[in-house]
């Protein structure tokens, strides 16, 4: 067990704060030689910072493979020492954490299954206290935010200093593209609520699938992300978790090298000056859009009064309808997606609705 004395090392130190932070392996660890086996060939692309494997495996369904368990982690102790990286697992309980601490496993995860249940994050929390580990939470499986900064407060609360975020995407119903709904504002307002803590993406679990995985992460990147997870295995068809999302080390590299890495910042004045010109006509055109949408409240309420004085509901189906069907056709018609137009017309009705039930209930 490690004590309050020991603190990380300088390499795991250094993959910390690593922007961008690449971390990879395979979904599970599965035998000695696929775990010594990855780790090396991914090590030898040298484009990794940090190595992960799952030891212990959260299957929605039992009868599943459920991870090797605490005889895996030698494994990691070994492949770390074959090529110097630091190593990551995920922990969903006190006892899965104080053994790969035993195991000197550098860095802990908190899956994404773990951080929806407080009584679980709590134990963890508690298990952490006096620790010197530093921790990465996964966003929960649904799209709570609240949750997800629980889970921060609480292992920040047990005196963890190094934490940081992983976002894998959030299950939704009916949705079939991802395997887990990005849900990218949610991410941008988890990171602008704590600037400080860094923000990994995880491809590999909001895909679900291989071939859309350098899109999410191009748009990770794009998005100004401090780092990548993504699973990757020697035998991608034949993983016994997760068979369809992983790639080979060597694909993996050839995805890093396609990626644009844009920087959120250049020094080039003209970039400034053209940017800062464009970020006025937006602010300005904001400006319009807020004074149009007072005239437009203003409109309603005078159409609330006429509704009072004649005893008519606030709510009226048909002219709804109607409106909504003309903005999209128009809207579309001007490059504005239809899931747009909906949106925006629904706050904007609810927005009136409330003007008007003010001048009904006056
Ligand atoms: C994993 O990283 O293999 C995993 C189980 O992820 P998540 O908690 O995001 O489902
Ligand atoms: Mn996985």
């Amino acid at each position: 067990m490690q004590t309050a004395e020991q603190t990380t090392s300088s390499t795991v130190q250094k993959a910390w704060n690593k922007r961008p932070l690449i971390i990879s392996g395979p979904c599970s660890a599965e035998t000695e030689e696929q775990v010594l086996q990855t780790a090396q060939r991914l090590a030898a692309t040298g484009k990794i910072d940090m190595l992960r494997a799952g030891i212990w495996k959260p299957r929605t369904k039992p009868g599943g493979f459920e991870g090797v368990g605490t005889k895996g982690l030698p494994w990691l102790q070994q492949a770390k020492k074959l090529t110097g990286l630091p190593v990551t697992v995920e922990v969903a309980t006190a006892k899965q954490l104080e053994d790969a601490l035993h195991f000197d496993i550098d860095v802990l995860w908190i899956g994404a299954r773990t951080t929806v249940n407080p009584f679980s994050v709590q134990e963890l929390a508690d298990a952490l206290r006096g620790v010197d580990v530093p921790v990465l939470i996964k966003n929960p499986v649904n799209p709570d935010l609240e949750l997800w900064t629980g889970a921060l407060e609480r292992v920040a609360r047990a005196g963890i200093k190094q934490i940081g975020l992983i976002h894998r995407g959030f299950s939704s119903y009916g949705n079939t593209e991802y395997r887990n709904a990005p849900m990218w504002t949610l991410a941008i307002e988890m990171k602008r609520r704590n600037p400080e803590v860094m923000m990994i993406n995880d491809p590999s679990h909001i895909c679900g699938r291989r071939d859309i995985l350098i899109d999410v992460m191009q748009r990770a990147i794009d998005l100004d992300y401090d780092g990548l997870m993504i699973e990757s295995h020697i035998d991608p068809d034949n993983a016994w978790s997760d068979a369809k999302q992983q790639v080979t080390p060597e694909v993996l590299k050839e995805m890093l090298d396609k990626i644009i890495w844009r920087k959120e910042d250049v020094n080039s004045p003209e970039y400034h000056a053209a940017l800062e010109k464009l970020r006025q006509q937006i602010n300005h055109l904001d400006d319009e859009l807020m004074q149009l949408l007072s005239h437009r409240m203003k409109i309603a309420e005078k159409i609330g009064e006429y509704k009072k004085s004649n005893n008519i509901t606030i709510l009226q189906t048909n002219r709804w309808n109607e409106i909504i069907e003309r903005a999209v056709a128009k809207g579309e018609k001007a490059g504005l997606s239809k899931e747009f137009i909906t949106k925006y017309f629904d706050a904007v009705h609810m927005e009136s609705i409330n003007h008007q039930k003010k001048i009904l209930d006056a």
